[in-house]
C-alpha cells in the first residue's frame, strides 16, 4: 500500500465531498479554516507527488490554467434554441399542436427559463472530460479549464451514470457573485457591470481561469444526452442528474395538464425577484422522451419544448426633479429623481436620462408620471410617459446651460450627444475626478490616496493638478484632518512606488478623452513614447487598430492643450515613465513588416487574441484596406472589407485557419 497515494485520495474525496455539500446542496460541515487547511495539504503533496497529479483533483478549482485561444469544438449533437412565446394562448396553441401527433394525455415538465449562457459538458467513466459552449448551435468554444473551477460543477460523479454521456445546463452569475463584482469594481473606480447574463458569458471567457474561479459563477444542469436511450422521461433523466452530484435544483414540476403549467408560470413570475439567481421565463417540455422523440425538431428547435417568456415588469412612479451630474471629462448627465417604487425586487429611485434628445424626444416634464422598466439590466430605465395623467400648465423641461459645479456656459458639439463643461482646468468635480483616475488601481494605482484624501488635498490646496502628489512633503500632510505621521508615510510611500508604473498605465492615467484602457495599450506598443504618440499625424493614428475618427482628434486635442504639454514636462521630470520597456514581450519576429486586419466574425478566438499575436510576434494590425494592407483574415459574414480587397488584388485574403498556421508552420505554440 501506499501512504501518499491514500493520503491523497483520502483528501480529494473528503473535499469533494464537503465542495459538494457546500455549493450543491448549501449546507455547510466544517469551517472555512479546516478546509482549507486540508486543500493546503493536498496542494502540497501534489506538488511533491506529480506523478498522481490528476485534471479533476479539487485543486484545480482554484483555477490556473491560461486559455490563449479557445479551440472550437464541432457539437456532437446540434445544440437546439427554444421556441419563445409570450402568452397562454401560445402555450395552448403549442399544446393543441402536440395533441395532433401524440394520443395519450400528455406530461409535462416545467422549468425556471435560467438567464445565463448553455453549456455542453462531457463526462466519461464518471470524469469530466471537456465542456463546450453553445456557440451557434453547431460548434462552441472549449472552456473546460474554466467550467472546472465552478464549484457546483462535480469533476467526478457519484452513484450510477451512464459510461459516457453529454449533459447540457446554463452557467449563470448568482445576484450575489455580481453584487460582489460591482462592489470590487466600484473600489477600483470601475463601471458596475450591468447586465447578469453578459457578465457571466464574458467571465467565462476570461483567459485566467485564476479570475474565472473568483467570478463566483454557478450551474444549473437540465438535460442528459446519452447514446443509448437509458431515461424514459425528462423527469427521470433530472432525478438522474441530482444523484450524480449535479445542481438540478428542487424547482421543476411535473404538471398533469395545462392548468398546472399555467400556475407554474404565474407563481414564478412573480416569485422570482427572491431567488438568488435571474431566470428570465420557464421551460415547458413533454415528459415522455418516445413522445419526444416522435415529435422531433424543426429547422431551428424542438416541438416537444417552448419557452414561456417572462415581460419586463413596468411600474409606474413619478419624475420628481431632475440632477444633472459632472463627470471626470466634463461630460454632464442628466439623472431623474423620482418618488421611490419597488421594481423587479429592488426599490428604484433614480434612472438616467442619457441626454438632451432623450428628454426631449420623451418631451418629459417634472410631475409627470412616467413607466420605469428593469429588464436584463441593473440600472433601471424610463420607458415612457403616463402623458394622460400629465398635469396642466406643466413646461417643457429645459436642460441646464451651466455647469452645476462651476457655472461655466456648457458646450455641445456637432454630431455629439451629450453636453460638456469646458472648464476643464477648475471645474471641481473633474478636476477632482482626473486625479481620483489618476490614482486608481488600473492607472497608476496609489491605493494609500483614495476619494476622500484627494478631496482633503485639493481642498487645501496641496494638490491641484496630478504632477502635485510628487512634490507631496510628508510634513505638509501630517496634522491635516487629524493625519497621523504612519498615514502620511503610508501616502508618501504609495506616491514614489507609483513611478515604476509601466508607460501604458501612465498613459491611461492621464485620463485623454475616449483613451480607456485598453486603446492605452495599444498606442503604448504602436507609438512607444508619449513624444511618439505626440508626432503622430492623424493618419497614422487612424491606421492604428480600433483607433477611429473621434479617438484620434481627441488625442490631437489633448496635445494640442498647452497645459497638458506642461503636465506632461511636470510628470517626466519627476521620473515617470513616458516610455515603454524595450518590450520583452515579443515572441518572433516572424510577421516583421508584415500588417494585418481581421474582419467578419472570428470563431477560433477573439479579435483582441488576434491582435496580440500579430503584435506580439513583430507584425502590426492597420484598421483599413489599403495598398499598405498585407494579409486580409477574413472571419464569418465578412463584408465591405474583404470586397474592397479583392478589388485591389494586391492583399492576401486568408481564414482564420490559414491565419494560425502562419505560427504553426514555424513552430510557435499557441495554447498554454
Ligand atoms: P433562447 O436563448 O431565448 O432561444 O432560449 C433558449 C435557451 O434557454 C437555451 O439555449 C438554454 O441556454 C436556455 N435555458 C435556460 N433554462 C433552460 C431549461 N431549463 N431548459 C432548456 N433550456 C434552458
Ligand atoms: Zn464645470
Amino acid at each position: 500500500m501506499n501512504k501518499t497515494k491514500d493520503r491523497i485520495d483520502f483528501l480529494r474525496k473528503e473535499l469533494t465531498d464537503l465542495n459538494y455539500k457546500y455549493y450543491v446542496l448549501d449546507q455547510s460541515e466544517v469551517s472555512d479554516y479546516q478546509f482549507d487547511v486540508m486543500m493546503e495539504e493536498l496542494k502540497k503533496l501534489e506538488k511533491e507527488n506529480p506523478e498522481y497529479d490528476n485534471p479533476n483533483s479539487p485543486t484545480h478549482r482554484v483555477g490556473g490554467q491560461i486559455t490563449k485561444i479557445f479551440p472550437t469544438v464541432r457539437h456532437e449533437r446540434r445544440m437546439y434554441s427554444l421556441d419563445n412565446s409570450y402568452s397562454f394562448d401560445d402555450i395552448k396553441d403549442w399544446a393543441v399542436r402536440i395533441s395532433k401527433s401524440i394520443d395519450e394525455t400528455v406530461e409535462y415538465v416545467c422549468e425556471l427559463k435560467y438567464d445565463g449562457l448553455s453549456i455542453s459538458i462531457l463526462y466519461e467513466n464518471g470524469q469530466l472530460i471537456q465542456a463546450v459552449t453553445r456557440g451557434d448551435g453547431f460548434q462552441g468554444d472549449d472552456v473546460t479549464h474554466n467550467v472546472r473551477t465552478i464549484r457546483s460543477v462535480p469533476l467526478h460523479l457519484k452513484g450510477k451514470y451512464p459510461q459516457r454521456f453529454y449533459i447540457r445546463g446554463e452557467i449563470i452569475m448568482p445576484k450575489k457573485s455580481l453584487e460582489k463584482l460591482n462592489e470590487d469594481r466600484k473600489k477600483e473606480g470601475l463601471e458596475p457591470y450591468a447586465n447578469p447574463r453578459n457578465t457571466a458569458s464574458g467571465s467565462l471567457k476570461l483567459q485566467d481561469s485564476e479570475a474565472v474561479a473568483k467570478r463566483g459563477l454557478d450551474c444549473y444542469l437540465y438535460y442528459v444526452l446519452t447514446d443509448d436511450r437509458k431515461y424514459s422521461t425528462q423527469w427521470d433523466s433530472l432525478q438522474n442528474a441530482k444523484e450524480m452530484g449535479f445542481k438540478v435544483g428542487n424547482y421543476a414540476k411535473l404538471c398533469s395538464n395545462l392548468d398546472e403549467v399555467t400556475k407554474f408560470i404565474e407563481y414564478w413570475n412573480t416569485e422570482r425577484y427572491n431567488l438568488p439567481f435571474e431566470i428570465d421565463g420557464v421551460v415547458i417540455k413533454v415528459n415522455s422522451i418516445s413522445e419526444q422523440e416522435e415529435l422531433g425538431y424543426t429547422a431551428k428547435s424542438p416541438r416537444w419544448a417552448i419557452a414561456y417568456k417572462f415581460k419586463a415588469e413596468k411600474v409606474e412612479t413619478q419624475l420628481l426633479s431632475v440632477d444633472y451630474q459632472v463627470g471626470r471629462t466634463g461630460t454632464i448627465t442628466p439623472v431623474a429623481n423620482l418618488k421611490p417604487v419597488l421594481v423587479a425586487g429592488t426599490t428604484v429611485k433614480r434612472a438616467s436620462l442619457h441626454n438632451e434628445d432623450f428628454i426631449a424626444n420623451m418631451d418629459l416634464r417634472i410631475n409627470d408620471k412616467v413607466f420605469v422598466e428593469k429588464g436584463g439590466e441593473i440600472i433601471p430605465k424610463i420607458v415612457d410617459v403616463n402623458y394622460d395623467k400629465r398635469e396642466p400648465g406643466t413646461i417643457k423641461l429645459e436642460f441646464i446651460k451651466n455647469c452645476p459645479a462651476c457655472g461655466t456656459p456648457l458646450v455641445r458639439e456637432i454630431g455629439e450627444a451629450a453636453h460638456f463643461c469646458p472648464n476643464e482646468k477648475a471645474c471641481p468635480p473633474q478636476v477632482m475626478g482626473r486625479m481620483e483616475h489618476f490614482v486608481s488601481r488600473r492607472a497608476m494605482n496609489i491605493d494609500s490616496v483614495g476619494a476622500e484624501t484627494v478631496s482633503m488635498l485639493y481642498e487645501n490646496g496641496l494638490v491641484k493638478d496630478m504632477s502635485d502628489f510628487y512634490t507631496l512633503k510628508k510634513e505638509q500632510l501630517i496634522g491635516l484632518d487629524r493625519m497621523a505621521d504612519k498615514s502620511a508615510q503610508n501616502i508618501i510611500d504609495g506616491i514614489e512606488d507609483s513611478k515604476k508604473i509601466p508607460f501604458e498605465k501612465v498613459l491611461y492615467a492621464l485620463g485623454i478623452r475616449h483613451v480607456g484602457e485598453t486603446m492605452a495599450k495599444k498606442l503604448a506598443k504602436r507609438f512607444k513614447s508619449i513624444d511618439g504618440l505626440q508626432k503622430a499625424t492623424l493618419e497614422e493614428l487612424e491606421n492604428t487598430a480600433d483607433v477611429g475618427n473621434k479617438i484620434a482628434l481627441s488625442i490631437q486635442e489633448y496635445f494640442a492643450n498647452p497645459e497638458h504639454l506642461i503636465l506632461i514636462k511636470k510628470l517626466k521630470d519627476s521620473g515617470l515613465h513616458f516610455e515603454t520597456e524595450d518590450s520583452q514581450e515579443e515572441v518572433s519576429h516572424i510577421l516583421e513588416g508584415k500588417t494585418f486586419l481581421f474582419t467578419g466574425k472570428l470563431t477560433a478566438f477573439t479579435r483582441d487574441h488576434a491582435e496580440e499575436l500579430v503584435e506580439k510576434n513583430g507584425g502590426r494590425n492597420i484598421s483599413s484596406v489599403s495598398k499598405n494592407l498585407n494579409y486580409l483574415v477574413v472571419g464569418e459574414k465578412a463584408g465591405s472589407k474583404l470586397k474592397k480587397a479583392e478589388q485591389l488584388g494586391t492583399v492576401k485574403i486568408i481564414n482564420e485557419y490559414q491565419f494560425l498556421e502562419l505560427f504553426e508552420n514555424e513552430g510557435i505554440n499557441l495554447t498554454e
